[in-house]
């Protein structure tokens, strides 16, 4: 545009080319209310129209345009369709008119516009956020703190929280050692990321996990000027964790360390220069059979009263665990425990030998505890762990319900027994025992009643291994259960091939009666072999009617409901009296042999013979004398009333087959035979 400057108005024809350089627009009113001077920028910038192309006009006719412009902020500022604004300033001349100047400030508004929109929504962010956002100074005063920081500690507002952290802002950790390390990051890396920390909440004190993430905030130069950073309420996260981990340590049902939490510790207390330590491990005697007849309800009681005697016991420096079913472990560490080993084994035995509590009545159960100590019986977890359980099986082998401390010598020694269960545990998985059958005579007759039923196993190295040996050990092992299932299905399958009225002994533990399914498996095997019940003859020991249990009592009404009969073996061994015979369904009494053995030298052993044929008769019971071996013993039992014998002198155990090829040889023998060569019993 040409300059629209009037020669006369500006009364000037220098500043013609300075009023057209200009960048900003540049209006002069003079006195008179006549405008003067309008350059070609302020009618760019106004949106001047044509009648104000050229001056003189009047300010009146200019300020009805201003009025009537586009968009109007605050008056000195207007904003026009296209986007344009302009800042108008306003200056009053000495000789009573006034300069207007007219600066575009479109860009700058813009600047400011975008700066004052972002600045809202930084601030949306900052208010809204569920994390806490913050500034500090270096050392860690607070500067600016958001209102989710100020509440995470306590505070409705960012002034009454940084109002509020006046004193050391480090000693909000928990763990003094957490602002070091907050510090150290910092420092070498320029920045904390996700760092974890339990916090005191500023306001109540009451603690809390938080993470972390800050960084610096640097100066032109790079210089660290103040820390900026987030944090997060971790509490809930953490009580996850925590609960996560706790259950992957803890036994749910007794509260006890877990195996893997016990194993844990093993190793650490037994590291190179670990002080030394205690282990116990302790198995509750008998607990399966109580927990059978009781029930697993009572049974978990009784558990959860065993962890709180062990844990009276363990004090704060042992972890008590529960490695298993009835399994349980002291670990105590330091000399102190190890010193103490004998009291502490000592004392763990005696507690939990006491009535317990559980499902409305008192429970006695017992336990056996092992005990090695390290470093003096084991130089690793792995060892200390395999010599405080042999010990335990020491104890358990010499019949339960103490303790043991190991020792070298026991070491080789069990170590051979625990050879003998592992192949004992393989036998009875192939089921590799073979079963013997005695014969039981009729003296005055002469003829064989029946067979027991005597197992045998030959062990591939050592040879044929005596029941007696290894019956204890299965009882022990739990392994009799099955083993004897074995012993009733095989008897009766065998029965089967018997004459008629043949009667089968079959000897039952007391273990075995107490499992559970047995009643059913001699229901089936009798049914499935078609053998007459009348026929078997259950033998069981002293021990059964001892214990007085009323599950034993049932079983065998029920066995006897079956019609199977019942024997009491060994009689006379065990601590019965007399009067149990009456109490038991008993339908027979094995007199033990150590009464027939010695009945010449101790006369008083013919007079408990005497007795029981007596009490036999009176309860109509059968009584039977084991190892007959002499014509001597024959004849003395036979004058006493006796006609029923088992022993070496009729025969000892043989195969099935040598029974029956034996038994067919003697019902076609005629006539009578001789003893030793006996005719069978044909019912
Ligand atoms: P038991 O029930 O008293 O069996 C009789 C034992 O006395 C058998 O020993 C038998 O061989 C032995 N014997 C028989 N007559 C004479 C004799 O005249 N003189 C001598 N000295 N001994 C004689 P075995 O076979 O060694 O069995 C020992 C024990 O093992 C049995 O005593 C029984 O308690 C147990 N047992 C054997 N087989 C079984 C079984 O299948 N189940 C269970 N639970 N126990 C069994
Ligand atoms: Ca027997
Ligand atoms: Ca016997």
């Amino acid at each position: 545009m040409e300059s629209s400057l009037s020669s006369t108005a500006s009364g000037d024809w220098q500043l013609a080319p300075v009023l057209n350089a200009l960048p900003h627009g540049l209006i002069v009113t003079d006195a008179a209310g006549t405008v003067a001077v309008c350059n070609p920028r302020a009618v760019e910038l106004l949106e001047l129209p044509e009648e104000f192309h050229r001056t003189p006009f009047p300010a009146e006719m200019l300020a009805r345009h201003l009025d009537s412009a586009p968009a109007q902020d605050d008056g000195d500022i207007l904003c026009f369709d296209g986007g344009r604004i302009v800042k108008l300033t306003h200056c009053p001349t000495a000789s009573g008119g006034s300069f207007l100047l007219i600066e575009d400030i479109s860009a700058q508004a813009m600047q400011e516009r975008a700066r004052l929109q972002a600045e809202s929504e930084y601030r949306s962010l900052f208010d809204n956020a569920v994390y806490g956002i913050y500034r500090d100074t270096l050392d860690g005063m607070p500067v600016r703190a958001n209102p989710a920081l100020a509440a995470l500690n306590g505070y409705d507002s960012e002034e009454l929280h940084i109002g509020a952290v006046t004193a050391n802002p480090w000693n909000w950790y928990v763990d003094p050692t957490r602002a070091d390390e907050f510090r150290r990051l910092m420092e070498t890396n320029g920045r904390v990321k996700d760092l974890v920390s339990e916090v005191y909440r500023h306001q109540t004190g009451e603690k809390l996990w938080i993470t972390e993430n800050a960084w610096y905030v640097r100066d032109a130069d790079g210089k660290p000027i103040f820390v900026e950073g987030t944090l997060l309420d971790a509490t809930e996260r953490m009580a996850n964790l925590g609960e996560i981990e706790r259950q992957a340590n803890i036994d749910s049902l007794t509260g006890a360390a877990n195996r893997f939490r016990f194993l844990r510790r093993l190793d650490e207390d037994t590291r190179p220069g670990m002080k030394g330590c205690a282990l116990f491990t302790i198995d509750l005697d008998h607990f399966k059979e109580v927990n059978d007849s009781v029930g697993h309800a009572v049974g978990d009681e009784i558990l959860k009263s065993v962890v709180q005697r062990l844990q009276d016991i363990a004090g704060d420096t042992g972890l008590v665990a529960r490695l298993g079913g009835d399994e349980f472990a002291i670990l105590d560490s330091g000399p102190e425990a190890v010193a103490q080993q004998a009291a502490t084994a000592n004392t763990i035995v005696a507690s939990l030998c006491k009535p317990i509590p559980a499902g409305g009545r008192q429970i006695t159960i017992g336990a056996s505890v092992g005990v090695a100590a390290f470093p003096a019986d084991a130089g690793s977890a792995e060892e200390l762990l395999r010599h405080s359980d042999l010990a335990l099986y020491e104890v358990k082998s010499a019949g339960r319900n103490g303790y043991q401390i190991y020792s070298a010598e026991l070491s080789s020694l069990l170590q051979r027994q625990k050879d003998l269960e592992r192949e004992l545990r393989s036998a009875a998985e192939a089921q590799t025992f073979e079963l013997h059958y005695q014969p039981i005579v009729e003296c005055r007759e002469n003829r064989i009643t029946g067979y027991e039923a005597l197992i045998r196993w030959n062990h591939p190295v050592l040879g044929p291994i005596p029941p007696d040996v290894f019956i204890p050990l299965a009882e022990r092992t739990g392994l009799m259960t099955d083993i004897g299932a074995w012993v009733i299905s095989r008897a009766c399958e065998d029965l089967a091939l018997l004459p008629p009225g043949i009667r089968m002994g079959i000897n039952v533990s007391a273990n075995q009666l107490r499992s559970a399914g047995l009643f059913e498996h001699i229901a089936t095997t009798i049914e499935r072999t078609g053998v007459d019940p009348c026929c078997i003859v259950f033998e069981i020991t002293e021990s059964v009617l001892v214990s007085n249990s009323d599950g034993a009592r049932s079983l065998l009404g029920r066995l006897r409901d079956l019609g199977a009969q019942i024997a009491l073996d060994d009689f006379g061994t065990g601590y019965s009296s007399l009067s149990y015979l009456q109490k038991f369904p008993l339908t027979e009494v094995k007199i033990d042999r150590s009464f027939i053995a010695g009945m010449f030298e101790q006369k008083a052993n013919q007079a408990v013979i005497r007795a029981v044929l007596g009490i036999g008769r009176d309860l109509d019971m059968e009584v039977v004398a084991e190892g007959v071996e002499t014509d001597a013993q024959i004849q003395a039992l036979s004058e006493l009333g006796c006609r029923i014998m088992q022993g070496y002198y009729f025969g000892k155990a043989q195969p099935i087959t040598d029974v029956v090829a034996d038994l067919a040889l003697k019902i076609m023998a005629v006539p009578a035979p001789e003893p030793g060569t006996l005719a069978a019993s044909s019912g």
